[in-house]
C-alpha cells in the first residue's frame, strides 16, 4: 500500500485552512500533523475499516457462545442466511461431521457467520465484542473463532488492552498509532493465514473485546472512554516510511536501548534501528536476573556441556554489558561430538518469557547454576511502551514520541470512506 500526500491543496483558501486547523484543534487530534494543512489520500487501495482478530492462538475442539437479542447466523462465504434466532443462550459451539453445533442448533455449514442486530452482542468465553463472529470448521474437526470488527472500534479495546491509562495521554495516542499501522500492515499479509489478520494476544497485539472477565469471574471494560476518545482524535493517523505502512514492532520495555528490528523479525523496516531509550527506567524489568540449574539447562537443550562463547560473558559493569547484549549473541553447547551455536532467542524461546523476560541477556556461569543478566521485557524492537509513559511524563506529544522509535518515520492521516 502506497499512501501520497495530496499536493494540490494550495488553491484552498486560507479560510479553508483556518477551518481545516480549527477543526483539528476541536478534535484534539495529534498536533503537527502534515495533515492538518495537506491531508493525504491513499491512491492505490482504500483504508479497510474491517479488521479479522483470531480469539485463540490456535484452532480449539469447542468454544462457549451467547448471543443478545435477534440472531442471524449466515455462510461466511455467500453471506446466504441459513439461521434466524431470537437469542443464543450461553451454549457450546463444537463441529459435526458436515457442519457446527451451536448449543441444540444445528448449522448445515463449515464455515459461518453470526451477527446480532445490536451491538456489542456476542460473547465467546465471556468476552463481548463488537463486530461478528466466524467461525471455520478445520479438516481436524477444531475450530478457528475470528472476530470481525471495524478496525477503529477493535483499536479503542487495543489500547486498554496494551496500555494503563496511567501511562498518559500521549503515550497511549501514540500507542493507538502504532497498534492501527501494525494492524492495518498484518491485514495486507494475508497470505499466512487465510482467515484472520491477527491474534487476539502478544503474538501480534492484546485485545480483550468490549469485556473480559476477571480472576473471580467478575466483568472487566476492555475498552473506556479514555481510549474511545484517543482513538477518535488519532481518526485514521498512521505510521509510514517512504510513503508505505510498515510493521510498527512494539514492546513493554526496551532496556535503554532498543534493538535492530531485522534481528528478529525479517521484515522490520528502517525506522525499526537501535535508538537510546533513556525513558523506561521504572519498568519492573527494566534490568533483571535469573537463574536456573546447568543441568537443567543442559537437559534442556539435550547437551552434556555449555561453553561460553566470549560475546556471552558479563562483564561487572551490568549497566553497560546489558545494554550491549543482542538478540543474536551465541552461547556454544556441545552435543555429542558437535559443538552447537544458540541464539539468544532460542534460549529465551525453550525456557520460556515468564523464565526470561527478553532474549537480551548475558550468561554467567555461577557455581552450578547458569545466571542470565537481562534488560527490558519482551523482544526490544520499536517502540518501547514503558518509555513512551517516560516520555509523556517530560511533555513529548504522540507524534514526537513515535519519531524517536521509529526514526526517519513520519504520521500522515488515510482517508475513510
Ligand atoms: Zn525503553
Amino acid at each position: 500500500m502506497r499512501l501520497q500526500p495530496f499536493r494540490k491543496f494550495q488553491r484552498f483558501t486560507i479560510l479553508c485552512g483556518l477551518l481545516v486547523i480549527g477543526a483539528s484543534l476541536y478534535w484534539g487530534r495529534v498536533a503537527m500533523l502534515p495533515t492538518v494543512a495537506v491531508p493525504p489520500v491513499i491512491s492505490e487501495t482504500t483504508y479497510n475499516p474491517w479488521i479479522r482478530v483470531a480469539l485463540t492462538n490456535s484452532p480449539v475442539r469447542s468454544v462457549e457462545l451467547r448471543c443478545h437479542g435477534a440472531v442471524t447466523i449466515s455462510s461466511a462465504n455467500s453471506s446466504d442466511v441459513l439461521q434466524r434466532a431470537d437469542k443464543i443462550s450461553v451454549s457450546k459451539v463444537s463441529s459435526t461431521p458436515n457442519g457446527i453445533q451451536i448449543g441444540n442448533l444445528h448449522v448445515p455449514a463449515t464455515r459461518i457467520e453470526i451477527a446480532v442486530d445490536r451491538e456489542p452482542g456476542i460473547r465467546v468465553n465471556n468476552h463481548l465484542y463488537r463486530g461478528k463472529i466466524h467461525l471455520y470448521r478445520m479438516r481436524d474437526g477444531r475450530l478457528r473463532v475470528v472476530n470481525v470488527v471495524r478496525l477503529e472500534d477493535y483499536l479503542a479495546s487495543v489500547v486498554d488492552s496494551e496500555m494503563p491509562r496511567e501511562f498518559g495521554q500521549e503515550a497511549r495516542k501514540a500507542q493507538c498509532i502504532a497498534a492501527r499501522t501494525y494492524a492495518l500492515y498484518q491485514q495486507q499479509q494475508r497470505n499466512s493465514h487465510p482467515y484472520f489478520d491477527l491474534y487476539d494476544s502478544t503474538r501480534s497485539q492484546m485485545y480483550l473485546g468490549v469485556e473480559y472477565p476477571g480472576p473471580q469471574g467478575q466483568r472487566w471494560a476492555g475498552e473506556s472512554k479514555s481510549s474511545r476518545r484517543i482513538v477518535n482524535e488519532t481518526r485514521g493517523i498512521v505510521c509510514i516510511y517512504n510513503d508505505t505502512i510498515f510493521c510498527t514492532y512494539f514492546s513493554a520495555a526496551c532496556g535503554g536501548k532498543t534493538i535492530q528490528g531485522t534481528d528478529l523479525f525479517a521484515d522490520a523496516a528502517s525506522p525499526v534501528s537501535p535508538v537510546m531509550c533513556e525513558w523506561c527506567g521504572d519498568a519492573k524489568l527494566h534490568r533483571w536476573e535469573r537463574r536456573v540449574t546447568t543441568e537443567r539447562f543442559l537437559k534442556l537443550f539435550d547437551s552434556q556441556k555449555l561453553i561460553l562463547s566470549e560475546n556471552a560473558l558479563a562483564v561487572n559493569d551490568m549497566a553497560t554489558s546489558a545494554l550491549e547484549a543482542n538478540p543474536k549473541d551465541t552461547i556454544l553447547i556441545q552435543q555429542d561430538d558437535t559443538t552447537i551455536e544458540l541464539q539468544r532467542h532460542n534460549i529465551q524461546q525453550r525456557l520460556g518469557a515468564h523464565v526470561l523476560p527478553s532474549p537480551l541477556f548475558q550468561v554467567i556461569l555461577q557455581g552450578t547454576d547458569v545466571v542470565f543478566r537481562g534488560r527490558g521485557h519482551g523482544h526490544g524492537a520499536g517502540f518501547c511502551q514503558w518509555g513512551a509513559r517516560g516520555q509523556d511524563k517530560q511533555g513529548h506529544d504522540a507524534q514526537k514520541i513515535l519519531q524517536i522509535y521509529y526514526p526517519g518515520s513520519q504520521l500522515v492521516e488515510m482517508a475513510k470512506q
